[in-house]
């Protein structure tokens, strides 16, 4: 008997052996390419467990979802490919487990929260399961549904104070989505206008009422895709535009939206979304709305319900930021218009599925052309290597590479958004973008002048102390 994950390591290796139920053992060659076998182990796992004849016999594969203890139970939220773990104790944590939640989760907070559940049925244990199954990632835990914020604050708020240094037992989440307070001056302009190839403004909003996609149910993940379909229909002006269901999608149309980066990504078996249980049912009730111009977009039940996004070429921020606004204030309208509203408290601003996602759940970022920093990228000297990084924490800003987080700067475009999204409102985090790229910008030129690294690390030094004073 195959527990579930076996089930399916089988059907993906071939259709053929799980009809033939019995003693099976595949061949590396035969199992490398699929995402379970990277979660099994990889190859060092394989080279344990294999045998003479160079093939492991499938009884040896422990489940992976099961591997740091847990039992399957009757949840009902199960599908046929994704049934919940329950731990009747704390996880069995590792060297692997990375995140946060692993670090603030002891064995008494765990009995302490061991038996609360939400009204709409959402537990401990769903709340870390993406934590213990996806050992790499950096939070750990997610949020079913908006009662949960509350129901295990205990888990919620130390995850919160490390990860964004805000502590929502005494501080207060401001909201400001008044673009003409920005101060973007013709000297940011120029800069911007010089350097900048395109900007884009994300933030995460979910509907009141409904459980988030990790704890949803198909009845309230179809609500959420109408109440925002719904929404999505009253938009006028530049903001009209067209939804787009997932599952309707030709794969030219997805290969299109994807290429631009306007397209969430499929779920993989190593990122949140899977472990979570927030793919399940994928691709149903999922989708895209863009605008004619394809420069206001939101995704329909991915990791939140939505995500609203404003981008386009150039560096205008000004004019995204307003089209952000706007877009997150024609969402409201519609929402309360519908008889529901939006998710968002005094202390932790818009409430979605994961900790570093909340507050104002904002990321502004510049696709910025920076060919001086990315020469020192390929220097041999370490301090040099991690100057963009440091001139960017400095500002509190963070870099990614062209095409999200972790990948290659290709052709010296850099990917600088705000770090932070709690503790500040949404004027001053795009606020602190602006000053603080117009200071990378400043320094790139320099850089490009011929100025050393080691003179712009004593110039940064210099600015910071300036600042503190
Ligand atoms: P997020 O989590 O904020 O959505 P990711 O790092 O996952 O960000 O990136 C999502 C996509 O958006 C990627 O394809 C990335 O290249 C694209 N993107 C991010 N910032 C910009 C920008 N300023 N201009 C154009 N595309 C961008
Ligand atoms: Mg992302």
């Amino acid at each position: 008997m195959y527990t579930i994950y076996q089930a399916l390591f089988v059907q993906s290796t071939s259709g053929q052996l799980a009809e033939m139920g019995g003693a099976v053992s595949v061949h590396k060659h035969e199992v490398q390419k699929f995402p379970q076998y990277h979660i099994l182990g990889g190859d060092e796992k394989f080279h344990e467990l294999k045998g003479e004849d160079e093939r492991v016999e499938l009884h040896k594969v422990q489940d992976p979802y099961l591997q740091y203890g847990g039992r399957y139970c009757d949840d009902p939220k199960n599908t046929s490919s994704f049934h919940y773990v329950e731990y009747d104790e704390l996880p069995n944590f590792t060297s692997q487990h990375k995140s946060i939640m692993s670090k603030v989760l002891t064995p008494d907070l765990f009995r302490q929260l061991q038996n609360i559940k939400s009204s709409k049925g959402y537990t401990l244990s769903n709340a870390i399961l993406t934590g213990v199954v996806t050992p790499h990632l950096g939070v750990g835990a997610t949020a079913g549904d908006e009662e949960c914020w509350e129901l295990f604050k205990d888990l919620y708020y130390p995850i919160i104070k490390e990860w964004h240094g805000y502590d929502p037992t005494t501080q207060i989440q401001p909201i400001d989505l008044e673009p003409s307070k920005l101060r973007f001056t013709d000297e940011h302009r120029k800069l911007f206008n010089e350097f900048v190839v395109s900007t884009r403004i994300r933030a995460a909003r979910n509907i009141s009422g409904y459980s988030l996609p990790a704890g949803t149910t198909d009845e309230d993940r179809a609500g959420v895709e109408k109440v925002l379909k719904d929404a999505f229909n009253g938009l006028d002006g530049e903001l009209q535009g067209t939804y787009y269901e997932l599952g309707s999608l030709s794969a030219e149309q997805t290969a299109f939206l994807q290429e631009r980066g306007f397209l969430f990504q499929i779920p993989s078996s190593r990122n949140l979304l899977t472990g979570a249980g927030a793919a399940r049912s994928w691709p149903n009730n999922r989708g895209i709305f863009h605008n004619d111009a394809q420069t206001a977009l939101a995704w329909v039940n991915e990791e939140d319900h939505c995500r609203i996004i404003s981008m386009e070429l150039g560096g205008d921020i000004t004019s995204v930021f307003a089209r952000f606004c706007k877009l997150s204030n024609a969402l409201k309208e519609s929402a309360e218009k519908n008889g529901t509203k939006l998710m968002w408290n005094e202390k932790l601003g818009f409430l979605g599925t994961c900790p570093s996602n909340l507050g104002t759940g904002l990321r502004a970022s510049v696709m910025v052309r920076l060919p001086a920093f990315n020469k020192l990228m390929e220097s041999e000297n370490h301090e040099d290597k991690q100057l963009l990084e440091e001139v960017c924490a400095a500002y509190d800003l963070q870099p990614r590479g062209s095409a999200g987080e972790h990948s290659a700067a290709v052709g010296a475009k850099f990917d600088v958004s705000n770090k932070q999204r709690l503790g500040l409102s949404e004027v001053q985090l795009v606020q602190k973008m602006i000053d603080g790229v117009s200071k990378v910008i400043t320094y790139e030129k320099l850089l490009s002048e011929g100025t050393p690294p080691a003179d712009l690390r004593k110039k940064l030094e210099a600015d910071m102390s300036k600042r503190a004073l």
